[in-house]
């Protein structure tokens, strides 16, 4: 007898998983491999759930999210500037993840492509597959700083594209994508009619210039689902509270799709956003903290030779380019676990683009991050010894 879908036959875990696994076994280990802060959510966000839960804010809420919470998240940042109506056009959901399955689930079609840059976070090709999507790569490189290009997506389209998936500031580069090239984009978007999936769960982590939402260009809101989350902005993963906002013939239909599959988000998390969406100087806090160690990580791997990067403008992390090292990045990140102890992801992970490169994650302390350069450096140089 067979059990199993055939859908869930395909599914396997990340290959992020087993670099962890591997670390686990060791002792001394540095981790620059985690995509999230390592800091505790600020103790007001954690007790304005307190308070909730002593409220009796325990039950079930509506299947889009409180009303309060919606409202909470339609004046926020961003998002307020995009003027969304909190009842139609916005749904809470559990984390960023569960905004992006939800819409995935009541797009994508069998055989419907989504252009997805590459390199790019890992989960979007495995839920686009899961969904019976096609996830259609649209290489990236250093030479244009990962930025993914409107020529390019151009190029990719078929008539059985749906929707243009952007990432800015990006998982696992750190770009972010100018408001000069976004215009383009959503030009593209609208030439072709396509959806553009906006997905800023990082765009309150910027070093240079603010990002700019594709949502808020010229025509570009009717077309445009913006995902996002509180997990990086405050410090909150394990909370699992993300939200979509967009179209309303599309949220609505979000809306039911939740109903039948996880019946709303966290009451108790609902309410720890609207305290931290009110308060935005609270995700102030950690944006400072990643400038300063984004600082750390840049000099550090300033003095490492053979190394060389394209200075993040955003999230958390820098993917420097280790192809003087003559090895592929699983191998270069597999050694450098096993005689450095520090982790740090293959490039090639994050797709084919990202072969000759390794991603790390300032998410540790500073001291660990100066730690973790200098084993780096040492494992580098031991390297080019060996090789001259
Ligand atoms: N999008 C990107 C690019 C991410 O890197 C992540 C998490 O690592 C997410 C979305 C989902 O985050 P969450 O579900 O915690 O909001």
């Amino acid at each position: 007898m067979v059990v199993l879908s055939k859908r869930a036959r395909n599914l396997h875990q990340g290959a992020i998983r087993a670099m962890f696994d591997k670390a686990a076994t060791m002792d001394r280990v540095i981790s620059m491999g985690i995509g999230e802060p390592d800091m505790a959510t600020p103790m007001p966000i954690c007790e304005a759930a307190a308070m909730a839960l002593r409220n009796g804010q325990t039950h079930y809420t509506p299947n889009a999210g409180t009303l309060e919470c919606r409202q909470a998240v339609s004046e926020w940042g961003n998002i307020k500037e995009l003027h969304f109506d909190s009842r139609s056009e916005i749904i809470i959901t559990p984390g960023g993840m569960g905004a992006l399955s939800l819409l995935l689930s009541v797009i994508v079609e069998e055989g419907v492509e989504i252009l997805i840059q590459d390199p790019q976070w890992l989960n979007y090709a495995s839920q686009v597959r899961f969904f019976g999507g096609v996830p259609v790569p649209v290489p990236t490189s250093a030479e244009k700083g990962f930025v993914i290009q409107a020529a390019d997506i151009e190029q990719k389209i078929t008539e059985k594209t749906k929707a243009i998936m952007l990432n800015s500031p990006n998982n696992p580069t750190g770009a972010v994508i100018p408001e000069k090239e976004l215009r383009k984009i959503a030009e593209v978007a609208i030439r072709h009619d396509l959806l553009v999936i906006s997905d800023e769960v990082y765009n309150t982590l910027y070093y240079t210039e603010k990002p700019v939402s594709i949502s808020a260009l010229p025509g570009m809101k009717d077309r445009t689902i913006v995902i996002n989350s509180l997990s990086k902005a405050f410090a909150m993963t394990g909370w699992r509270l993300g939200f979509a906002a967009g179209p309303a013939e599309i949220i609505s239909k979000m809306v039911p799709a939740q109903e039948n599959i996880s019946a709303c988000a966290n009451s108790i998390a609902q309410a720890a956003a609207v305290y931290a969406l009110h308060h935005p100087e609270l995700s102030e806090t950690l944006h400072t903290v990643f400038q300063q160690r984004r600082r750390i990580v840049m000099e550090g791997l300033d003095a490492i030779p053979g190394i060389s990067y394209c200075e993040p403008d955003g999230a958390f992390y820098v993917f420097p380019n280790i192809k003087s090292f003559r090895m592929t990045s699983y191998e270069f990140c597999n050694r450098l676990l096993e005689e450095e102890h520090v982790v740090c992801i293959p490039g090639s992970a994050f797709g084919q683009a990202g072969e000759g490169y390794m991603r790390m994650a300032y998410t540790c302390s500073e001291d660990e991050l100066v730690e973790g350069l200098q084993r780096i450096k040492r494992f580098c140089e031991a390297i080019r010894g060996n090789q001259a």
